[in-house]
């Protein structure tokens, strides 16, 4: 479905749970995390498969109703579950990951300030993501030499 996509991480990021079950969207608040502009759509196993089930995605037709959900966007949330990411490549999906982690904390604490959150602006993270997203490399480097330490 998505010819672009040439590295898919799956993970249970604590920090994105709580969007994919309150309604509440998960949005681009910082110039890091600007990828996640388009939207991030949220894949309810439970409509999908019209009743219940162990919270995975164990066939293909579940599968394809979780790239539905994502669409043409680089992040999915997964009711109670976790996060799909998807990219073009290892380090890319690896740098969304993480980002969307760290967006949704800081989310999570700027709503709990009761203020208004202002996010950023369509433009706003089309400029971003344009220049931020060529730093991708870099951390990457850093966190394989830290897993590769354990
Ligand atoms: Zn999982």
């Amino acid at each position: 479905m998505r010819p672009d996509v040439l590295a898919i991480v799956h993970n249970h990021s604590p920090s994105v749970i709580p969007f994919g079950v309150t309604g509440v969207p998960l949005r681009p608040l910082y110039h890091m995390s600007a990828f996640l502009s388009a939207g991030v759509p949220v894949f309810d196993i439970r409509q999908a498969s019209g009743g219940m089930t162990d919270m995975l995605v164990r066939t293909p037709a579940l599968g394809q109703a979780l790239a539905r959900t994502l669409g043409t966007r680089p992040v999915a949330l997964m009711r109670g579950h976790g996060a799909v990411v998807v990219g073009a490549s290892l380090p890319l999906v690896v740098f969304r990951s993480v980002y969307t982690e760290v967006n949704a904390r800081l989310q999570s604490q700027a709503m709990a300030l009761g203020g208004q959150v202002t996010y950023l602006d369509p433009e706003e993270a089309r400029l971003a993501e344009a220049s931020v997203s060529g730093t991708a490399p870099r951390p990457w480097e850093l966190w394989k030499k830290k897993a590769l330490a354990r």
